[in-house]
């Protein structure tokens, strides 16, 4: 583990906000939120080094990974296919770097949009997984990896800037990395939303210890400004299953697990394996849920409160 100051402004005064566990995956530990007394940013302190932390990502059942264990390649899905068409209305088809990229569904969509495509992911089977399924170019690495020559036109970081060690030097790679007047595009869970405020320490986005920052949109703005950008968008949007999620995740914790918590049960647990794909009944179930979660989702969102902030910020030629 290892002690930092904010990384936003470099304040070392903070004042704690939760004691967190992981929810999400039962890895052992209980880690520290704390917010920074200067200028707000909230972040885990202390938190595992940038080598510790990779103990903490269960490959197999990681949520982006799960494409690798389809039989054939899974086609982009709605979300994939939303975020592409409103990047190529932009800009038009040039040229994206997706950092993070998973199992490079948004990269496969904005091929099929006209876009040259490459993307970095860590995850080393994933990779290859991108390389040879897909077809796509890819590095294995972080943003630091990619070399100075891949210069693009738009870069794109999908629920991944919460998880670096130091996300103004990740934007100030970006930054370079960017062709001149070029864009960045990325999501991330919003402190400031109402989700937060009512599940508190069991949100599901805290993600801990996974999560080392979290942003508001008053704090992700100055972060991008003081890294070289423009923000031109800032929208805080629910996705729709957020709110369920969070509703059947607090149900389970207080009734099913009986108090004990997800960490408890996945102890005893035997070794988890991909999840089956969901059975029609199942399918229907999940339509219901998104119909019913429309109307507290509209709700959060007219009040700008929903529980993900999206950003489209143009690099700023004057730094
Ligand atoms: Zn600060």
């Amino acid at each position: 583990m290892e002690q930092v100051n904010c990384d936003l402004c470099g304040g070392k005064e903070t004042r704690p906000v939760y004691t967190v566990v992981d929810n999400n995956y039962g890895t052992p530990g209980s880690f520290s939120l704390v917010t920074c007394t200067a200028c707000g940013l909230v972040y885990q302190n202390p938190r595992p080094t940038a080598v510790e932390i990779s103990a903490y990502y269960p490959t197999a059942e990681y949520h982006p990974f799960r494409a690798l264990q389809e039989q054939k390649p899974p086609e982009p899905q709605e979300l994939h296919w939303k975020r592409a068409k409103r990047l190529t209305a932009l800009q038009g088809p040039v040229s994206v770097l997706d950092v993070g990229c998973g199992s490079g569904l948004f990269l496969a969509a904005m091929r099929s949009l006209g876009w040259k495509v490459c993307g970095v992911e860590p995850n080393p089977d994933v990779v290859q997984y991108v390389r040879q399924v897909l077809q796509i170019e890819a590095y294995e690495g972080d943003i630091f990896t990619v070399p100075e020559e891949e210069r693009v036109n738009l870069i794109t970081f999908w629920d991944v800037l919460e998880h670096t060690h130091s996300p103004t030097a990740v934007l100030r790679r970006a930054h370079q990395l960017l062709q001149p007047e070029g864009y960045l595009a990325l999501n991330v869970p919003n402190w400031a939303s109402i989700e937060r405020h009512l599940f508190k320490e069991r949100w599901i986005a805290l993600d801990a210890p996974r999560h080392l920052y979290h942003f508001t949109p008053q704090t992700l703005s100055a972060m991008l400004r003081a890294c070289g950008f423009q923000p031109l968008v800032v929208q805080p949007q629910a996705p729709v299953l957020s709110l369920a999620s969070n509703m059947l995740r607090w149900i389970g914790d207080t009734f099913l697990r009986q108090g004990q918590s997800k960490q408890a049960v996945l102890a005893t647990a035997p070794t988890p394996t991909a999840p089956p794909a969901p059975s029609p009944a199942k399918q229907r179930l999940i339509r219901l849920v998104h119909l019913a979660m429309r109307p507290p989702n509209f709700l959060f969102n007219t009040l700008n409160r929903g529980s993900a902030i999206t950003v489209i910020a143009q690099k700023d030629n004057i730094v």
